[in-house]
């Protein structure tokens, strides 16, 4: 399997586990770009939000629920980022759907 984040999510590459459960797994950022810099990606690969499909609207909200639990866990009562990068102009450099869940820190706007 070539996809990086289906590798680390099946364990074939390691990774710090932040949360899991049956649709997704969320991880720490191997180059966090705050305190909490966390990836929320779904165990299926689905290419970017580019290419989700009409199925996976429901995987899109669980995402943005899970997200707010892994918030509410870190503690980040004083506000968060939910980023997610979409392609070439959007900056996607994994071709695996995920969120960055950033917080622990005050974050710039606009993010450039
Ligand atoms: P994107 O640029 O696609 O929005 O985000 C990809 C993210 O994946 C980047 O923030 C990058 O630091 C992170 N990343 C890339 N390779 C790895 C890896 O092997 N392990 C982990 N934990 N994160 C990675
Ligand atoms: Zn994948």
């Amino acid at each position: 399997m070539s996809c990086l984040f289906c590798r680390i999510i099946e364990g074939a590459i390691p990774s710090t586990a932040v949360y899991q459960d049956e649709h997704c797994y969320a991880f720490a950022d191997i180059h966090p770009q705050a305190p909490t810099h966390v990836l929320i990606a779904p165990r299926r690969h689905v290419e970017s939000l580019a290419s989700a499909c009409d199925e996976d609207r429901a995987l899109l909200g669980h995402l943005q629920w899970a997200a707010a639990e892994i918030a509410r866990a870190k503690g980040l009562a004083k506000g968060y980022r939910v980023v997610v990068n979409t392609g070439e102009d959007g900056g996607q450099t994994v071709d695996h759907l995920h969120l960055h869940l950033l917080g622990g820190r005050a974050l710039h706007w606009p993010p450039g």
